[in-house]
């Protein structure tokens, strides 16, 4: 099954990150992520045997991570699969040790595709038909986390439908 980590904002930010996404749409077209589908990835794990699951499940549910705020500040896209992104201007500290720490567990799984660089960001379109987000509003938002989810994401004719499976303890 097709599974990734991620951190899921909470109901008030999903909502404003909704709004965003509303207001992207708009200008540069393409597939809205619906707003309750919204997250940051830190890891993809892509298609995982089933026999993983249950040890992979109880290695989120048993291990707090460090809680923290991530702040949002810019528009950013990714040219080749045309995506329309919120993030951080700078590079988020807390955020790429917690990536870290993240791929350092699952290598115990036998999980080693760590990407060489990590860019935290919140999809908000997919398949923009303009890449163009000079124009639209400042992003000033505020993410408090402290925990970690696993995510499954199975495919059916909508596209991709997300149900978490577990979710670290938090601190
Ligand atoms: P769809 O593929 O139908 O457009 P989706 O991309 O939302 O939907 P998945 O492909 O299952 O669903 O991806 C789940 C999460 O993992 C998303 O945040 C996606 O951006 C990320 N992701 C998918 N493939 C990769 C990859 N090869 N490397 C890094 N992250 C990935
Ligand atoms: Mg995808």
């Amino acid at each position: 099954m097709r599974l990734f980590l991620a951190l899921e904002p909470p109901a008030e930010l999903r909502d404003a990150l909704g709004r965003l996404g509303d207001i992207a749409q708009a200008r540069c077209g393409g597939r809205r992520m619906p707003t309750a589908s919204l997250h940051l990835t830190l890891a993809f794990l892509g298609e995982v045997d089933e026999t993983q699951v249950p040890a992979l499940r109880a290695w989120v549910a048993e291990r707090p991570i460090a809680a923290a705020t991530w702040q949002l500040d810019t528009w950013g896209t990714f040219q080749r699969p045309a995506i329309v992104w919120v993030g951080g201007q700078a590079p988020d500290a807390r955020l790429i040790a917690l990536h870290q720490a993240v791929w350092d567990g699952l290598a115990a799984f036998g999980f080693n595709d760590r990407p060489a660089r990590f860019v935290p960001h919140v999809t908000l379109l997919r398949r923009a038909q303009r890449l163009a987000t000079s124009e639209l509003p400042a992003v000033d938002l505020t993410w408090p986390y402290q925990q970690l989810s696993l995510v499954h994401s199975s495919l059916d004719h909508q596209g991709a439908r997300y149900t978490t499976l577990a979710r670290s303890p938090i601190a």
